[in-house]
């Protein structure tokens, strides 16, 4: 069974774009996955195709219209769909690996992509979007989001990496930022590789790189460390 990603948008041109290349465009000819992404303004009802409207209560801005998104999410996901409902949103929860995963082990995923202001939040409520945030900035749309989103769970899927081990040792899998890689030149600019890395000993070498992983994630990420790390 094959990963089935649905996106809503009104910049279906956007898609794949970047995951058309590399390992995801290859799993995507490959069938791995499949990707369909659909024009909003195609369940626009009226002359002029409209998708946004001001807001209520006045502001800047537009709102993505509650009606022409129910028409278009019951258009890609029927009654009876497993897949999860997200919508792209700086105010979701924000993404983590844990999630990634849990997502790749599904039937896929129906992404809306909000533009303008965000959208109405009756259709949030009334069709259970989850919101789902790739971090703490402001994107213009939530296409690239959706991109983001979409390359971490497929590089999950059965097949598309070469070398499944190192999905396991990378960051964020153990609740640790990765140790620091080197590869030859042995030396660069005066710099050498660490001894321990060329010693041969593979005990030594794993209790370096586990000592250098914890290292960096009290400098870098203490949240992770932390009692209740981010999920
Ligand atoms: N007015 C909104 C921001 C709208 S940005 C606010 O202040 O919360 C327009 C669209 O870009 C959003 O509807 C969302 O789909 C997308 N977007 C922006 N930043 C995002 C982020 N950090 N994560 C996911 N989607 C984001």
């Amino acid at each position: 069974m094959s990963f089935a990603a649905s996106v809503l948008t009104l910049y279906p041109e956007m898609f794949p774009g970047a995951l058309g290349l590399s390992l995801a465009g290859r799993a995507l000819e490959a069938g791995t996955w499949s990707l369909e992404a659909i024009q909003i303004r195609d369940f626009a009802t009226d002359r002029h195709r409209t998708v946004d409207d001001t807001p209520a209560g006045g502001g800047a801005g537009m709102v993505m219209r509650a009606d022409v998104l129910a028409k278009a999410i019951d258009h890609a996901s029927p009654p009876g769909d497993a897949r999860p409902r997200l919508l792209m949103s700086p105010r979701g929860k924000p993404l983590t690996q844990a999630r990634v995963r849990e997502l790749a082990a599904g039937p896929g995923a129906v992404i809306l992509c909000g533009r303008f202001e965000g959208v109405d939040q009756r259709v949030i409520d009334a069709r259970g979007l989850e919101e789902v945030s790739v971090g703490d900035f402001i994107l213009s749309g939530g296409e690239p989001a959706a991109l983001v989103l979409l390359d971490a769970v497929v590089r999950l899927l059965p097949g598309v990496m070469g070398n499944a081990v190192s999905g396991e040792e990378e960051s964020f899998e153990n609740g640790l930022l990765e140790h620091p890689h080197y590869t030859r030149p042995q030396e660069f600019e005066g710099r050498p590789i660490p001894d321990v890395l060329i010693s041969g000993n593979h005990r030594k070498i794993a209790e370096w790189r586990r000592a250098e992983a914890e290292k960096l994630t009290k400098e870098r990420r203490p949240d992770l460390l932390a009692d209740d790390p981010p999920r």
